[in-house]
C-alpha cells in the first residue's frame, strides 16, 4: 500500500493525493493548480498519474483548488466515480462550469495577443461538456455513514466544518486480516462559524494527512475589537452616506460575511444597512446553502425552520443582472456591496472599485488573504495609485483589513484535532501548506508527540504505507 503527491505539497493549490491499496487507485481530491499562467498550465496539463488507471475519487470540499481538474479526468478516460457529500456535490457543480467559463475568457484574452506574435494558441482545460461528464459521476454521501467505495475499501466522510459540504474523508483498507485506516483531513475549518456545525471530533486513524494552511500561526481571535470595527464602519457609512465595497469569494465568504452582519443588526449593535450581494456565482451558491439543512448548525437550523430562508432580511438585496449591477454605480450610499472576485482580478468588483475608489468618504474592505501581483494585494499594501482596467487610479478611499475571518483553522486548532485521534496515528503526512508552514507545523508535531513519524512530502513523491 502506498500514497503519491501530486499537489498541495509543500504548497497550498491543486491537492491531489493518490492512495494505492493492493491494485486499487483512489485518488483523494483533483484540484487545480491556481498561481502563475505558465507554471499552471504545465502542473494541470499534467497530473502527475494516468486518470484512466484511477478507480475511484474522493472529494473533500468544493473549492476549486480541491476540485477543479476533476473534468480533466474523464476527459482522460477516467472510469470510475467521485463520492463527495450531496451540498460539496451541488456546489462543485456550478464552480466547474464558473471554472470553464472563466478558462474560455482567459484562453481568448491569451490567444489575441499570441496570435499576434505569431505564436501556438492555447486551450482551456476543458470544455463545459467536460464537466456535465464528471458532474453525472457525481455520487452524493451522507456525513457518518459507511459505504464501500473500491474492493476492501470502506469508506466515510466527516464534517470538516469549512465550508458548507466539506469533509475529513476516512478510508479502511482490509487485506489478509489486516486493516489500515487513513484520514485526510481536507481543508479543516473553526469552531464557532457561521452557518456551519464545528469541525467533528476525528475517527482513529492509523495514517494522517493534514492540511497546514495556517500550521504556524494563530488567528486574531479578538470579537470585541473585530466587532468595533465592523460597528464603526457602518456608522462612518451611514453618517457619510458613503459606500463600502467588500470584495469576496462567491462560496463561503459571501454567506459567512452576510451571517455576521445580520448578526450584528439582530444584536442592535449597528443599524440596518443596505446590503447588496452582487455576484451570480454567489447567487447561485445561496440556492444551494438554502437546499442543505442537513449541514447547518443548531443555531441556523432553526432559523431555517422558523422562516425557511437563512439569508432573508429586508435590508438584504440580491444582484443578479449586469444591468442591475451597473445601477448600483448610480445608487447613492450608505450601502455596503459584496462582490466576487475575492482578490479583485476580475468580476463586477472592479466595476466597483473603479466607481468609489477615488472618493475619500468611501471604503474597500478585505477579509480574505491577497496573493501577489493582484489588484486587492496592491489594495491591501495600500498603494495610492492602483491600476483598474489598466488604468493608473488615484485611490482616495480608505482601506480596512479585517482579520480573523478566516475559514481555516490555526496552529492551535490543528493540534486540538490531532491530540482528539486517540490513539495517535503513527504516521502524520502534512500537506497544503506553504512550505514554511508545513514544516513549522511538522516540528510542532515532531514535539508534542514523541515517536510519531512525521512527513512533509515534496510533489511527486511516494511513500510505502
Ligand atoms: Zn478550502
Amino acid at each position: 500500500m502506498n500514497i503519491s503527491f501530486h499537489g498541495a505539497a509543500r504548497s497550498v493549490t491543486g491537492s491531489r493525493h493518490l492512495l494505492e491499496m493492493g491494485g486499487t487507485r483512489i485518488l483523494l481530491d483533483c484540484g487545480m493548480f491556481q498561481g502563475r499562467r505558465d507554471l499552471a498550465r504545465e502542473r494541470n496539463s499534467h497530473l502527475g498519474f494516468e486518470p484512466k488507471s484511477v478507480q475511484t475519487v474522493l472529494l473533500s470540499h468544493a473549492h476549486i483548488d480541491h476540485s477543479g481538474a476533476l473534468p480533466i479526468l474523464t476527459k482522460e478516460q477516467f472510469p470510475g466515480s467521485v463520492y463527495m457529500t450531496s451540498a460539496t456535490a451541488d456546489l462543485t457543480k456550478i464552480l466547474l462550469e464558473d471554472s470553464a467559463k472563466i478558462q474560455q475568457g482567459d484562453c481568448r484574452y491569451v490567444n489575441k495577443k499570441e496570435r499576434r506574435r505569431g505564436r501556438d494558441c492555447v486551450t482551456p482545460f476543458y470544455s463545459m461538456e467536460d464537466v456535465h461528464d464528471i458532474a453525472a459521476r457525481f455520487q452524493g454521501v451522507r456525513y457518518g455513514s459507511s459505504l464501500s467505495a473500491a474492493k476492501n475499501v470502506t469508506i466515510q466522510f466527516h464534517d470538516a466544518g469549512h465550508i458548507l459540504g466539506s469533509a475529513a474523508i476516512w478510508a479502511k483498507y482490509r487485506h489478509r486480516g489486516q486493516s489500515t485506516s487513513i484520514l485526510f483531513s481536507g481543508d479543516l475549518g473553526r469552531a464557532n462559524m457561521p452557518i456551519l456545525r464545528d469541525p467533528h471530533l476525528p475517527p482513529p486513524c492509523d495514517v494522517l494527512i493534514i492540511e497546514s494552511t495556517y500550521g504556524d500561526r494563530l488567528h486574531d481571535d479578538d470579537q470585541t475589537k473585530r466587532r468595533a470595527i465592523a460597528k464603526d464602519l457602518v456608522n462612518h457609512a451611514i453618517q457619510h452616506k458613503s459606500k463600502i465595497i467588500v470584495p469576496a469569494f462567491s462560496v463561503g465568504r459571501t454567506q459567512d460575511l452576510i451571517m455576521r452582519i445580520k448578526e450584528l443588526v439582530n444584536n442592535g449593535e449597528v443599524s440596518p444597512i443596505p446590503i447588496f450581494i452582487d455576484s451570480p456565482l454567489a447567487l447561485k451558491a445561496m440556492k444551494i446553502f438554502r437546499q442543505h439543512p442537513e449541514c447547518y448548525d443548531e443555531e441556523t437550523y432553526q432559523t431555517f425552520t422558523a422562516k425557511g430562508d437563512i439569508f432573508a432580511e429586508k435590508y438584504i438585496n440580491f444582484i443578479s443582472t449586469s444591468k442591475e449591477s451597473k445601477l448600483l454605480n448610480r445608487r447613492k450610499g450608505p450601502c455596503v456591496i459584496i462582490s466576487a472576485s475575492g482578490m479583485c482580478e476580475g468580476g463586477r468588483v472592479v466595476h466597483h472599485l473603479k466607481n468609489t475608489i477615488e472618493d475619500e468618504a468611501n471604503v474597500v474592505v478585505l477579509v480574505g488573504w491577497q496573493a501577489e501581483h493582484t489588484l486587492g494585494r496592491k489594495l491591501a499594501e495600500e498603494w495610492e495609485t492602483v491600476p483598474i482596467f489598466g488604468v493608473p487610479t488615484r485611490r482616495r478611499a480608505r482601506i480596512v483589513r479585517l482579520n480573523g475571518y478566516s475559514a481555516h483553522a490555526d496552529r492551535n486548532d490543528l493540534l486540538a484535532y490531532v491530540r482528539a485521534i486517540k490513539p495517535y496515528p503513527r504516521k502524520v503526512f502534512v500537506v497544503h501548506g506553504e512550505e514554511r508552514q508545513s514544516l513549522s507545523f511538522a516540528m510542532a508535531l515532531q514535539t508534542e508527540f514523541p515517536g510519531m513519524e512525521v512527513e512533509v512530502p515534496k510533489s511527486e513523491s511516494t511513500y510505502q504505507l
